[in-house]
This record gives C-alpha cells, structure tokens and sequence, in this order.
C-alpha cells in the first residue's frame, strides 16, 4: 500500500492534497514548486546601488507621477508599464535614481502592478500605511512612495511580493550606466 501511495505522490505531484498526505515520504515535492507563478529568471549579476552620488534637485515629476510619488496616490492596475517587463535590469526609482530592485526579484504576480520578492539592500523602507493595514513602502533616500508590501501569500520562495507602481520606478537595462543617485540638497 505504502509504494502505491508512493507513486500516486509520483504520479500527481501538482495536486496539493496528495502532496500533503506525503509528508514523510523523500519524494514529496515542495508545495512551493507547485505554484503557479514563475519566478523570472535571469543571469544577470544583483545589480547594487551606483557608486557615484549627486548632491541637488530631485527629478523632476509630472503629475501623474507626483500624484503617485508625492501624494502616495495608486495608478491604475493592468499589463501596462513594468507590471509584464521581464528584461534583465535594475528597477531605480524615478524620483532620485535610487536602485530599488534588480530583475531578479521580480515575479509575474498578475496582481495587475510590478510585483517583486526582494529589494536592493537598504534601498526600500516599510511604514504603517495610513489605512492601518497595510504596510507602505518608499524609497529610502528620497521617502518617494512605491506601493505596498505583502506577506504571506506563499506566491514565490520569499514568501514577500514588493506591490510597486510602474510610474515610480525606471528601469536601466543591464549594460546601461546607472545614473547618479540623488540626494537632496535640504
Ligand atoms: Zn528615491
């Protein structure tokens, strides 16, 4: 009984109840791999911040992109933008030239906006979001919002998805010179 439970296991790897019901069993497969999203794969190298640093103005914004960047606003959901990009690059923030996030962490979440599972190190902080349940995210040199950060959902590895809007990032492709980040003159 125990091997034709086995190659049951074998057999229907994608079905989550079979899965479950062979925890102790070496060939069980991860639950995780099961999912449907896809990670993007890439070869590039993690990209970090730029080395160069420019004191002055920050970009300047036009009102669709100061509505989401100054006023935390939201734009609206869909395939347009970077929500469908799976280019090799790094994602900086239009504001300041921040790097926020290399190509590699971003997944397809369909969830209608960029979605990403990890960020540049240090380049992303997380506030209280004003609604009192979710959880803001800005950059971290210019405070320009980007959306919000979920966890939990259990769609990639992480277990993180980065919510972030497309007008509040650009993306540099890989081979193209990072611009200087910014920092405010104040
Ligand atoms: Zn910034």
């Amino acid at each position: 009984m125990f091997s034709r439970s086995l190659i049951a296991c074998l057999g229907v790897s994608l079905c989550w109840m079979v899965v479950a019901g062979c925890d102790n069993s070496d060939t069980a497969a991860n639950p995780v791999s099961a999912n449907v999203v896809k990670k993007v794969e890439s070869e590039s190298v993690m990209s970090e911040q730029p080395a160069k640093t420019v004191t002055g103005k920050y970009n300047e914004l036009d009102e669709q992109e100061s509505y989401v960047i100054l006023e935390k606003g939201t734009e609206r959901p869909g395939d347009g933008g970077y929500t469908l990009t799976k280019d090799a690059g790094t994602y900086i923030c239009r504001q300041c030239n921040a790097a926020l996030y290399s190509s590699k962490h971003k997944f397809i979440s369909h969830c209608g906006w960029p979605s990403f599972d990890d960020e540049i190190e240090g380049a992303v902080e997380r506030h209280p979001d004003i609604d009192g349940r979710r959880v803001e995210i800005v950059c971290a040199n210019c405070q320009g919002h980007l959306g919000h950060v979920f966890e939990g959902e259990r769609l990639t590895d992480k277990n993180i998805r980065h919510c972030v809007n497309s007008i509040s990032m650009k993306f540099i492709a890989d081979g193209e010179e990072l611009p200087a980040m910014i920092k405010s003159v104040d």
